[in-house]
C-alpha cells in the first residue's frame, strides 16, 4: 500500500509521512449515512478537519455526497467557503461573537445561536439587511457547555417574536457520553432536548455525533454531526471499531547504535540500559504532535515487531529498543509505523493517557502529507 513512499527526497526533508486516505475518508461518510438515513450526515471539519486539512476533506466529503459542514469558528468557515460549491452550507458551533453578524451574514454563513444575546444580534442583522437569516438554535440538554438553558429556551418558544428574521434551519443539542453507549446521561440528555425540540415544532433536530450516529434512530434526528468517526476514530470508547482507517503516520530513522549496559538513554538519563542495547532513534518528536506522555510507554512498529519507546520522547526525535529485530533490520531511513495496521489512533491514545482526538488534531506540521 505504501510503496510510493519511495518519495525519497520529500520524505527525508520530513519529520515523517502522514498518509490521509481520503477514499476511506468517503466510505466512512457513506457508511454513517446509510447507518443515519432517513437522516442526512454532516461532516465535522473544525480545527482543520481534526488536523488532516480541511480543504482536502471538505471537498472529499461533498464529492461522498455530504452538504453539511460544521467548523468551530466563523474564521474556519470563512476559510473553507469558497472551496465548497454554493449548495454547500456551513456552520459555526462555537457561536456567533459580536462584531462577526455582517461577516457571517454576508458569507452566506449559518451560526449556531446559543444565547438570547446572540438570538437578538442576529435579528439586529436580519432587520439592518431587511432580510431573512439562517440559523441553528441549540439548547443545553445537560452538558453545560454551550446552548440555551432550558428556561430560556422555553421563555423564547412562549415569546416567537424574538425571533423575527431568522430562519431556524434546526433546533441542536449535543451529547456529553456519547462514546459511552451504556452511560444514562445518554438517555436523559435525549429527553430534555426532545422535551425542548418539541417548543419549536418548525425546526428539525441536530444532535447526534459520532457515537450518537450509533445510539439508534431516536438519536438520528433529521441531520447528524459526526466528526471523530469520519477520520476512522473509534465512536464507542473500547469497542469494535466499524469505521475504516483513514490516516497512517510512517516515521523516518536518523540514527542507529549498540550502547553498553549501564548507559543513560535520552534527556534526564533516567533509563538505564540493564545490558547491551540496540536503539534507533526516529525523526519526530512532541513537536510533531506524539506526547511527552508516550516516554517509556508507547512504542513504534516494524512490520510486525514492536519497538518499545525508551526514555523521554525529545522534541524532534524517539529512542526505540530495536533489539527485538534481526540485526541490520533498520537502517538510516527505514521507516517505522507510529499509526498504522499494528498500531491504531486508540493505542497511541491509550499508551499517552489521552483520547483518539487529542492524536489526531495534534499532528504535527512538519510531516510530508501524502493525500490518496
Ligand atoms: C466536535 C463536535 C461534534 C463532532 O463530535 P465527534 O465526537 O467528533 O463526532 C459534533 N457536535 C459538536 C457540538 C461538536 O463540538
Amino acid at each position: 500500500m505504501f510503496a510510493d513512499i519511495a518519495e525519497r527526497p520529500v520524505v527525508d526533508a520530513a519529520s515523517g509521512v502522514l498518509t490521509i486516505d481520503l477514499a476511506a475518508l468517503a466510505a466512512n461518510y457513506r457508511l454513517l449515512q446509510a447507518r443515519l438515513a432517513p437522516a442526512r450526515a454532516a461532516g465535522v471539519v473544525k480545527a482543520d478537519a481534526y488536523g488532516l486539512g480541511a480543504s482536502r476533506v471538505a471537498p472529499a466529503l461533498y464529492a461522498a455526497g455530504c452538504r453539511d459542514f460544521f467548523v468551530a469558528h466563523l474564521g474556519e468557515a470563512l476559510t473553507l467557503r469558497p472551496l465548497l460549491a454554493s449548495d454547500a452550507r456551513l456552520y459555526v458551533l462555537n457561536g456567533l461573537q459580536p462584531g462577526a453578524e455582517t461577516a457571517c451574514a454576508e458569507a452566506g454563513i449559518v451560526p449556531v445561536l446559543n444565547s438570547l444575546e446572540q438570538i437578538d444580534n442576529w435579528t439586529a442583522q436580519a432587520r439592518a439587511r431587511r432580510s431573512t437569516l439562517p440559523a441553528l438554535l441549540q439548547f443545553d440538554s445537560g452538558m453545560c457547555r454551550l446552548g440555551l438553558e432550558p428556561q430560556d429556551a422555553e421563555a423564547l418558544a412562549t415569546e416567537p417574536a424574538r425571533l423575527k428574521g431568522i430562519e431556524i434551519l434546526h433546533v441542536m443539542s449535543h451529547l456529553a457520553c456519547a462514546d459511552e453507549p451504556d452511560n444514562a446521561q445518554n438517555a436523559e440528555q435525549l429527553a430534555a432536548f426532545d422535551r425542548l425540540a418539541a417548543l419549536f415544532p418548525a425546526a428539525t433536530p441536530c444532535f447526534a455525533n459520532s457515537g450518537g450516529s450509533f445510539l439508534g434512530a431516536s438519536y438520528a434526528g433529521a441531520l447528524a454531526r459526526p466528526g471523530l468517526a469520519l477520520y476512522g476514530g473509534a465512536p464507542f470508547d473500547g469497542l469494535p471499531n466499524p469505521m475504516a482507517p483513514v490516516v497512517r503516520l510512517d516515521v523516518p530513522v536518523i540514527q542507529t547504535r549498540i550502547v553498553p549496559a549501564g548507559s543513560r538513554i535520552g534527556y534526564g538519563g533516567r533509563f538505564v540500559a540493564p545490558t547491551e542495547m540496540r536503539l534507533a532513534t526516529i525523526g519526530a518528536g512532541y513537536a510533531d504532535g506524539l506526547p511527552r506522555h508516550l516516554s517509556d510507554r508507547g512504542a513504534a512498529w516494524f512490520g510486525d515487531t514492536r519497538l518499545p519507546i525508551i526514555g523521554r520522547v525529545s522534541m524532534d526525535s524517539i529512542i526505540l529498543d530495536i533489539g527485538a529485530l534481526p540485526a541490520g533490520s533498520l537502517h538510516l531511513g527505514s521507516l517505522v509505523e507510529v499509526i498504522g495496521p499494528h498500531q491504531t489512533l486508540e493505542d497511541v491514545a491509550e499508551a499517552a493517557g489521552t483520547i483518539a482526538y487529542e492524536i489526531l488534531t495534534r499532528l504535527g506540521a512538519r510531516y510530508h502529507r501524502i493525500y490518496r
